[in-house]
């Protein structure tokens, strides 16, 4: 009995990456974001790619991440944290050489008292309400940080993958207000924001969700592939039930293959009776409930029984996965199951 197998192509990463690099001006830096184990594809294979392609800028959510992604890349590149520089953190961001992105004035002050001379960068909250100085703290603060010298002032867009919404334009406005003039590096764009226009470009852009070929980077190269293997199967009679709940009942002579991922594996629970496995290019509609490590299937009209079927392919994107599944293309994928097999195409 196989195992369901991952397959990450890291050259097309790598493209993603230059792709959405050359959507921005020479000027302008392109980092990469690596945080949650680089999307849930696996830090070490995908910052080497990273790596080779000639990314010299990254960014992670957490210190511990930093201080895992500076094991890999060595000591050149620069790595920023979003969380910034909370207690407890300030050994890791030395031992590491992190650049924390302070997200408020208490921050700030334990940053400049815990490692005055350590470079940081600063978050600016522009509308999400989520981290970042206020700007009236910013105005307070502001003449103190500047006397600091940071490296980076940064906000984040919230509705950056709808690109006719007016928060975007709203945000840039506050953004350049909070910053102009100040001639300190600056970020506003992740994947969505370098889609926007070089309005949105400033220094330096932040994608992440883009490099691993998921909108709203339509024009990604696909990334993944991921292949479940056929465990069992179960010829059905009208009337025979499936799975827990007995959620789906069989009308016709139906032909049912198991499969080896379920819910722990990151399938969510809410594909039960909805959404589609393939083999090749046809369709095989999941029925019945996920469970914790398996899935049904209907296989009636395909012509012999498949060795696996693929739930990520070349005919379902993760992205038509979330959607089936309710959710979004970056859930997806940061559930990939620790179970599966992770085989990486591309790497040197
Ligand atoms: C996660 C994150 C990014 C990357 O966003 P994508 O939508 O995946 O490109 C950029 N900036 C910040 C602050 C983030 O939290």
């Amino acid at each position: 009995m196989g195992n369901p197998i991952l397959t990450i192509d890291l050259t097309a990463i790598a493209q993603n990456w230059q792709g959405l690099n050359s959507l921005s001006g020479k000027a302008v830096q392109t980092s990469a974001v690596v945080k949650a184990n680089a999307y849930g594809l696996g830090l070490v294979p995908v910052a080497e790619a990273l790596i080779t392609a000639g990314v010299q800028h990254f960014f992670v959510a957490t210190t511990t991440e930093g201080v895992q992604l500076r094991k890999i890349i060595g000591p050149e590149p620069v790595i920023q944290v979003f969380s910034g520089h909370g207690p407890g953190g300030t050994t890791e961001i030395q031992a590491a050489n992190l650049v924390p992105v302070l997200n408020s004035p208490e921050q700030f002050r334990l940053h400049q008292t815990s490692l005055p001379n350590h470079a940081f960068g600063i978050q600016l909250d522009t509308g999400m309400s989520r981290l970042g100085f206020q700007p009236d703290a910013w105005s307070e603060h502001r003449n103190a940080i500047l006397a600091a010298h940071p490296v980076l002032l940064m906000s984040h867009l919230a509705c950056a993958d709808t690109p006719d919404h007016p928060m975007n334009r709203r945000q840039l406005a506050r953004f350049h207000r909070l910053t102009d003039g100040l001639n300190i590096p600056r970020s506003l764009a992740a994947t969505g924001g370098i889609l926007l226009g070089p309005d949105y470009h400033f220094d330096l852009t932040r994608p992440g969700i883009g490099l691993y070929g998921c909108l709203p980077y339509d024009a990604a190269q696909p990334v993944l592939n991921l292949s479940l293997p056929v465990i069992q199967i179960r010829h059905l009679t009208p009337g025979d039930t499936v799975g827990y709940a007995n959620s789906w009942t069989a009308t016709e002579k139906t032909r049912i293959a198991t499969l080896a991922a379920g819910y722990a594996d990151g399938l969510p629970r809410s594909l039960s009776n909805k959404g589609n496995v393939y083999h090749g290019p046809t369709p095989c509609p999941l029925i019945g409930r996920v469970s914790m490590d398996m899935i049904t299937v209907d296989i009636s009209h395909l012509p012999g029984i498949p060795d696996s079927l693929n739930i990520i392919c070349e005919h379902q994107s993760a992205d038509r996965l979330a959607t089936d599944a309710d959710t979004i293309g970056y859930e997806i994928l940061t559930s990939l199951g620790a179970r599966y097999e992770r085989r990486y195409k591309g790497a040197q």
